[in-house]
């Protein structure tokens, strides 16, 4: 039995399956407690070369009615909450700010997926960065990661190192830098200033870098600031509800950690492992 994975996606965005089928399989998991966060609607020309904004803005009312009436009929042993992933922009806050205000939400999860208008977890455009660009681009990501923790908007910061995705390598040799350690730690403390919660993501386990989001370099650091952890699968189907979990709770033990935590009515809650 695991505790929580408080975030997933539903065919309403890009993902397989639909909401009635996440909270199904997440009961036979089992899990105890299974978080809805769907994307939020993004503001005009920030596009992904294969989008899925428009099938998003038709079904997104349906996709909240639909969740919240599972939240309603969660059960002593098996608790529905309803979050949002919103793309924090740091140019575009307001919009995602309207998202977050919509719906009385259990909680936010800020994820950063675009510089400027470049979605960055998409692959085209990598390949032709050097080594100085990605520099700067892994730079980029910790200062907009900052202005996210800042923001307060968020009770969640999804996947801290999503920017190694297609660069696990150079990414790697960043964090060597005493440039690197400063900007991380400056964003991981405002963080923790502001109560949220660092998400540990088994979605980089699926991706081309091959490793939990965030890296050991980044737990390391979060540990000592004794920041609060979540865990999570990101999960775009059924089949990856609770994806690699055990190695989650593992590599979080490493670390010293011995409970994860969840939001519900936007107040953190632990659950020991
Ligand atoms: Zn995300
Ligand atoms: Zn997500």
């Amino acid at each position: 039995m695991f505790q929580a994975d408080l975030h997933t996606h539903t065919n309403c965005s890009h993902a397989a399956d639909s909401v009635e089928e996440m909270a199904a399989a997440a009961r036979s998991v089992p899990l105890k407690v299974f978080g809805f966060s769907e994307h939020s609607p993004r503001p005009q020309g920030y596009v992904y070369p294969c989008d899925y904004q428009e099938k998003l803005l038709a079904a997104y009312p349906g996709y909240i009615r639909e969740a919240h009436r599972l939240r309603c009929a969660s059960t002593p042993d098996f608790t529905v909450l309803l979050g949002l992933e919103i793309d924090f922009i740091t140019a575009e806050q307001d919009f995602a700010r309207k998202y977050t205000q919509d719906y009385a939400f259990d909680y936010i999860i800020g994820g950063l997926h675009f510089q400027d208008t470049w979605g960055f977890d998409h692959p085209e455009g990598w390949n032709q960065l050097g080594l100085e660009e990605r520099f700067k681009i892994y730079t980029r990501y910790y200062e907009d990661l900052s202005c996210l923790a800042d923001s307060g908007m968020a009770d969640i910061i999804a996947h801290p190192d999503l920017i190694k995705l297609f660069s696990r390598d150079s990414f790697e040799e960043w964090l060597k830098t005493p440039a690197a350690e400063k900007i991380i730690t400056h964003a991981l403390t405002l963080v923790k200033k502001r109560g949220q919660l660092l998400e540990l993501s088994s979605a980089g386990l699926r991706k081309p870098c091959r490793q939990i989001y965030p890296g050991p370099f980044i737990m390391q650091k979060a540990a000592e600031l004794g920041l609060k952890i979540c865990l999570a699968s990101d999960a775009h189907s059924t089949a990856q509800i609770a994806y690699a979990f055990a190695e989650l709770e593992v590599y979080a033990r490493k670390f010293g950690y011995t409970e994860s935590w969840i939001v519900q009515k936007k107040e953190p809650r632990p659950l020991a492992f």
